[in-house]
């Protein structure tokens, strides 16, 4: 028999402060990836998957998948793992929303040929690297990689994934996932400002991520002519206030800067720095301007190293392409809004999500609900009951819609 499917909100609540005590450090979590606490969140989940009746796989980097029992599905979900203190929204939202859509379908009897798959990807946060899992999941990473990259304390990539040395690897399969569809929190003020409960993500911004590398020598601050320095320090200041004047010049309306650290060594106030370091990371959702941003920098590396030869090198650890999201997907989220009266905001996502990663490969969609003051990567973040409520409803409308489409 079919039934109207319906969100069980005590249930989806009660799931997610559930999730939320795994790894809990006062009002956040802190769940980085691969840690303790990850690898007990990823058991959790997809002890709730089987619970479900969906089909379990936890893959060989720790992607957590749950599967209809069909040929066709929407890929759904999000990420559990969090920033070393997080909140407890962030991702699990996106991963909670999914079962519980799962869940409410599979209790309607509404899934027949085309049913669900629910994930929580590894490591989305980059503690190693960014969207680690959808990008191995996708075929975007080789195993080379695992000797590449370490986290904060050191360790190395290859060495956390021992964890899940004996599953075996999982592939994107475009035959049976039709589409991909993440629920996520804003992470920014703009819909409690408008006091909308739904967002309807219209792109995600293109994100470069690199490091300047400057050289010089370690001389005595005081003993040393002026002239006679290589002072790396130097150098990377001229750079930075270049940067700041031309990037300020060249960028359009939605353009995002950040330098977000500067490293001088060794590090005393008498001594001449022989290296610097100078985080840079900018934004676009228009892939014109991020090009734009691009040749400035090119540029301005060449300028310092035609005054001083060799003494600034740059290296790149991400550069992503903005990507739209698929129109109908838009429209689907959008109608299902309107018809449960939720009222909704075309909004571009100025936050990376795995989304943007796996919409390389197949369609994609997402929906934001309200960040409380805006708030997110920090213990404070968090969403209106009602709004988280509101969000999942738009979901399950949402999706339901998808799987009838494709049917
Ligand atoms: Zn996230």
């Amino acid at each position: 028999v079919i039934q109207h499917p319906k969100i069980d909100r005590d249930r989806l609540l009660s799931d997610l402060r559930e999730l939320a005590e795994i790894g809990k450090d006062g009002t956040g979590v802190r769940r980085p990836a691969y840690s303790e606490a990850d690898i007990a969140a990823r058991h959790w989940l997809a002890e709730k998957f089987r619970t479900a009746g969906l089909d379990v796989q936890i893959d060989r980097v720790g992607n957590v998948f749950g599967r209809s029992r069909v040929s066709r599905a929407l890929l759904m979900g999000s990420h559990s793992d969090s920033v070393p203190y997080g909140g407890w929204l962030d991702g699990s939202l996106g991963v909670i929303y999914a079962l519980e859509v799962a869940r409410a379908l599979s209790a309607a009897g509404v899934i027949g040929a085309v049913g669900v798959d629910v994930v929580s990807f590894a490591d989305e946060e980059g503690m190693f690297a960014g969207w680690f899992g959808s990008r191995t999941h996708c075929g975007d990473f080789d195993d080379s990689v695992w000797r590449k990259f370490w986290n904060a304390e050191g360790v190395l990539l290859a060495e956390a994934l021992e964890a899940f040395k004996d599953r075996q690897r999982s592939t994107l399969d475009k035959s049976r996932n039709f589409g991909y569809l993440e629920a996520h929190i804003e992470q920014g003020p703009r819909l409690e400002a408008l006091g909308k409960p739904v967002g309807i993500v219209t792109s995600i911004v293109g994100i470069r991520t690199c490091k300047l590398y400057f050289s010089g020598r370690a001389d005595h601050a005081g003993t040393t002519p002026m002239p006679m320095r290589k002072d790396a320090g130097k150098h990377l200041v001229a750079l930075l206030s270049r940067l700041c004047a031309r990037f300020k010049e060249a960028a359009g309306e939605d353009t995002v800067w950040n330098f977000g650290n500067i490293i001088m060594k060794p590090g005393a106030a008498n001594v001449v720095p022989e290296h610097a370091e100078l985080f840079v990371q900018y934004r676009d959702s228009d892939a014109k301007n991020l090009q734009s941003f691009d040749a400035i920098l090119a540029d301005e590396i060449r300028a310092a190293n035609a005054a001083e030869p060799n003494c600034c090198s740059m290296s790149s650890t991400m550069a992503t392409e903005p990507i739209a999201m698929d129109p109908h997907f838009r429209q689907v989220l959008r109608d299902a809004a309107t018809q449960l009266g939720h009222a909704c905001e075309d909004i571009p996502s100025g936050a990376g999500h795995d989304a943007a990663a796996v919409g390389m490969h197949i369609p994609i969609g997402m929906l934001f609900v309200p960040s409380i003051g805006g708030r997110s990567h920090t213990p404070e973040e968090n969403t209106a009951d009602e709004h988280i409520v509101a969000g999942a409803e738009v979901l399950l409308a949402a999706t339901q819609r998808l799987l009838e489409s494709d049917a």
